[in-house]
């Protein structure tokens, strides 16, 4: 017999045979207590429960903020419509949320300096960790005769919050309400189920102290941060650093700082996230392993096959035609690293690489770092220079002037 099970959508408790219906026998039916013990089971941190009404305030901030977002639409993810789950599946009845980790385990300090925490060991692709994680929830709930699908469109913070999972930062960012030391280091990861599940009770609110100064604003190093809860997302790192137009601005390169591909910055300082970075955690094997293929100077002077095999399948957000790009953020990168080490790689960057932003880009990095040797690489460089990249050496050169020769 079917057991009791609440809808979110009605007042009153009720008998749901429409599965049985639909599907055919399954033998029982599931309750929330089931799928909670079958998420942990398998690896998630956390799961809630939520109805599939609209998020009419996520709707309201994407009109108000049209232009901040409408770059993310013409990538191909309707957010706006994402904003309705009932889009996602028709007879969807509840939205379930699940909860991961991707600080679990440590990472090398280099990793950290240059990427994102969120991508150093992200599945996506390679679908060998969370996505085999969601792979098995689906089975089970499958298996119990109860259909669910992901969108990537879907507010998953929000419905996080909705499900009383956590609780927003002023940096925009979710907040667990237990895992991870209920630091900020989760993927939320909402799924439509078409089965009525009670909600959980919303926590949809900021979770701040009172006594933090906003240090999430204040370290922002691109002012991405307009305010509390208000993100510029194309001020963004993360963005810049993946999706920026053309060469990246001249007042925009220090701030962006040592980061390749994403940013941590308003993570690292913020004052909820201090015990789980206090946590001695096992080093992840998989991401030491990686570091190798990762370093600078090999992403500077990497090829489209080296890409593809061994950058892109963790870091996929640039495809192998913006090959251009990983090297300009890597040379970038480079000059604010202010290493000596690297003046020999930028300097046969600026004689071989085909794409002159990467060569103008290395122009300025050699001038970043400064001293005698990259000075006279530079002088050497701009016989025969052209157009911007000559521009950036004689910039580069100007700056060793105005500094009396001492940068
Ligand atoms: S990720 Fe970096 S650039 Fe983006 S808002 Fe946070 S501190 Fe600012
Ligand atoms: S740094 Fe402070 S204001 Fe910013 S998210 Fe953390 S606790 Fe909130």
């Amino acid at each position: 017999m079917p057991k009791r099970s609440e809808c979110s959508s009605c007042s009153f408790l009720f008998i749901c045979v429409a599965p049985f219906l639909a599907r055919g026998n399954p033998l029982i039916m599931l309750t929330k207590a089931e799928i909670v013990h079958k998420a942990v089971q398998i690896g998630f941190d956390d799961i809630g429960f939520t109805g599939i009404e609209p998020f009419a305030s996520q709707l309201d901030l994407l009109k108000q903020r049209q232009g901040s977002y409408d770059w993310v639409e013409r990538r191909g993810l309707a957010l706006r419509q994402g904003t309705d789950p009932g889009t996602v599946m028709p007879d969807g009845k509840t939205l379930v949320v699940l909860i991961s980790v991707y600080y679990r385990q440590g990472y090398p300090d280099y990793m950290e300096g240059h990427f994102g925490r969120c991508y150093l060991d992200d599945d996506r692709i390679t679908k060998d960790g969370l996505a085999l994680q969601i792979k098995a929830f689906r089975r089970f709930l499958g298996d119990h005769g109860v259909a669910s699908k992901l969108a990537p469109n879907l507010p998953h913070r929000l419905a996080a919050a909705r499900a009383g999972l956590g609780t927003f930062g002023k940096n925009c960012l979710f907040f667990s309400r237990k895992a991870a030391r209920q630091s900020s280091f989760v993927l939320p990861i909402a799924m439509v189920v078409d089965r009525c599940f009670a909600p959980d009770p919303p926590t949809v609110a900021v979770g701040c102290p009172d006594w933090c100064r906003n240090a999430c604003i204040a370290a922002c190093p691109t002012r991405a941060l307009k305010g509390p809860c208000h993100i510029e997302p194309r001020r963004c790192i993360s963005y810049l650093s993946y999706y920026g137009e053309g060469m990246t601005p001249l007042e925009l390169r220090e701030p962006m700082g040592l980061y390749v591909y994403g940013c941590d910055r308003c993570q690292n300082v913020c004052p909820r996230n201090a015990a789980r970075l206090a946590e001695p955690l096992p080093m992840n094997a998989k991401v030491a392993a990686k570091e190798p293929d990762f370093q600078l100077e090999r992403l500077l002077r990497m090829d489209k096959a080296y890409f593809e095999t061994k950058i892109w399948p963790h870091m996929f957000y640039m495809p192998a035609d913006d090959l251009w790009r990983w090297q300009m953020n890597a040379a970038r990168a480079m000059g604010n690293t202010r290493d000596p080490k690297y003046i020999d790689d930028l300097t046969a960057a600026c004689k071989e690489n085909a794409d002159e932003k990467v060569r103008a880009m290395a122009a300025w990095a050699l001038g970043r770092i400064g001293g005698g040797p990259a000075r006279t690489a530079l002088e050497a460089l701009k016989l025969g220079a052209d157009g911007v990249f000559l521009q950036e050496i004689e910039s580069a050169l100007d700056g060793f002037a105005l500094s009396g020769g001492s940068v």
